[in-house]
């Protein structure tokens, strides 16, 4: 029989722990301090586990035996990002709980080459002056876009913070029921027009608005006519709203600015690509508005930022706005915006080479090649407790752009009448790529649209660790 303080002398010392050689290790990778610590903790729980009397004398030798790799186990998980990649396999393409937009590979060897190195970031080459941030982006997106100028931001909201107060603070801006936005991340437009100093004045009701209700609130107070783009809800039935046309006749005729928030950034016709019609920057431009705003990394498929484009003479104030320096963008986003931007030079480029495009103009038969691929990698890992096949499904654009959009998919679909749905669904969760994927009536899906080749061999991977785990407890 062994006493407790038997036990207890049996824990090694932590100076001695420390010499080790496996912890000499560790020394390279993190400091003596955090290693010490993370040795004290777990001598500290064999502690505890000889106080709670759970210990055998064969288990807590067994347990001393790995105190050094339970340390370096400690270590590593401090030291290790909390942010990870994952395997986005819900088939919600700007997915804004995994990162919206995804940034193509060869941006991010540009990102690379800018942000490891000294450039030109405010710096004239030409005449060896001082330069602005802006202009390496500002002719581009005249370019695309058809716009005066350009400015950018840190996000969308942001930008209709900047719009409003360089143009409407302290006054009135006239804004359709219809339209009192929110989205999701407490953006909601009232609250937004009062941050900015601008008294929102609604008009029309929440179904139908007319020019006249425009028309009829327009004061000596009036700074602004704003149209905001529904972007993440529909109001369908007995509705009518104010075209963008009509709204920048009124505002011309009565001298007042119109302004839009676009919210998505669409910079090309989605219907030529089999996806409902979203409005672009470029129509908005056509219709003559004074500016609109939109978001970097919603369908533009760039980096998060918000980007204000219209008449010079409005831009020119919110470049010399106070705001504008708090909400400035750095060198990265405005590598990746600059370089995502310039695919757009060639529409063929930027719907093969931007992610987000690519996989919203996925063709039907290269997602069930895709499928196909994945269960034959499935299979091979022999997992027969799980029962899977191919099935059609819909994926969604996400990142609250065009929520009645359903584009038909392709699944990979897991059922199982020995196991548990939700913990596979779990337990892909914990894995060392985490696997994202969705229930629906008890069946596990996989989405192709946002799951890419290179990622079939972890999928397959994921599974055949997430049923070992399950089978195990
Ligand atoms: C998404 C969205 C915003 C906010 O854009 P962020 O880039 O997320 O800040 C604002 N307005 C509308 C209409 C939107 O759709």
């Amino acid at each position: 029989m062994n006493n407790i303080t038997n036990l207890y002398s049996r824990l090694p010392k932590i100076d001695q722990i420390l010499l080790s050689e496996k912890i000499e290790e560790l020394f390279k990778i993190s400091s003596r301090e955090m290693v010490t610590e993370a040795a004290r903790e777990v001598i500290a729980e064999l502690r505890e586990s000889i106080s709670n009397k759970n210990l055998t004398l064969e288990d807590l030798d067994y347990r001393i035996s790995r105190v050094t790799d339970d340390i370096e186990q400690k270590v590593k998980i401090a030291i290790k990002p909390r942010l990870r990649r994952v395997i986005n396999g819900t088939g919600v393409v700007i997915h804004t709980n995994l990162g919206r937009s995804l940034i193509n590979r060869e941006t991010m060897e540009y990102i690379t080459e800018i942000a490891s190195n000294y450039n030109n970031l405010e710096f004239d080459l030409e005449n060896g002056s001082r330069g602005s941030r802006y202009s390496h982006l500002e002719d581009t997106i005249r370019k695309i876009t058809g716009a005066e100028a350009a400015l950018v931001v840190n996000n969308n909201a942001a930008a209709v913070v900047l719009v409003l107060s360089s143009l409407a603070k302290g006054k009135e801006v006239i804004v359709s029921r219809g339209e009192l936005v929110e989205i999701g991340g407490s953006f909601r437009i009232p609250e937004v027009m009062e941050q900015s100093g601008a008294a929102l004045i609604d008009v029309g009701t929440t179904n139908k608005t007319h020019l006249v209700d425009y028309e009829n609130s327009i004061g000596d107070n009036t700074a602004v006519l704003m149209k905001v783009h529904t972007s993440n809800y529909r109001i369908l039935g007995f509705t009518e709203s104010v075209s963008l046309e009509e709204l920048v006749g009124l505002g011309q005729k009565c001298g007042i600015p119109v302004i839009e928030d676009l919210g998505s950034g669409v910079l090309l016709d989605l219907s030529k690509y089999g996806l409902q019609h979203e409005p672009t920057v470029q129509e908005s431009i056509k219709a003559g508005v004074d500016i609109v705003t939109f978001s970097g990394d919603k369908l533009l498929g760039g980096p998060q930022a918000g980007i204000i484009i219209g008449k010079k003479k409005y831009i020119d104030l919110m470049k010399k706005h106070p705001l504008n320096r708090a909400l400035r963008v750095d060198k990265f986003t405005i590598t990746a915006l600059e370089s995502t931007l310039k695919m757009y030079l060639s529409e063929e480029i930027a719907v093969k080479k931007i992610p987000t495009l690519r996989m919203l103009t996925m063709t039907q038969e290269e997602l069930t090649s895709k499928a196909e691929k994945l269960l034959l990698e499935i299979d091979q890992k022999n997992l027969d407790k799980l029962k899977i096949k191919i099935t059609d499904d819909f994926s969604q654009v996400g990142g609250g752009s065009m929520p009645l959009e359903q584009i038909p998919t392709k699944c990979i679909m897991i059922h199982s009448d020995e196991i548990s749905i939700t913990s596979l669904e779990k337990n892909l969760r914990s894995y060392n790529t985490p696997i994202i994927t969705r229930i629906f009536k008890d069946r596990l899906y996989i989405d192709l649209r946002t799951v890419d080749e290179y990622e079939f061999n972890e999928v397959a991977e994921g599974l055949k660790f997430a049923l070992e785990n399950i089978l195990k407890e």
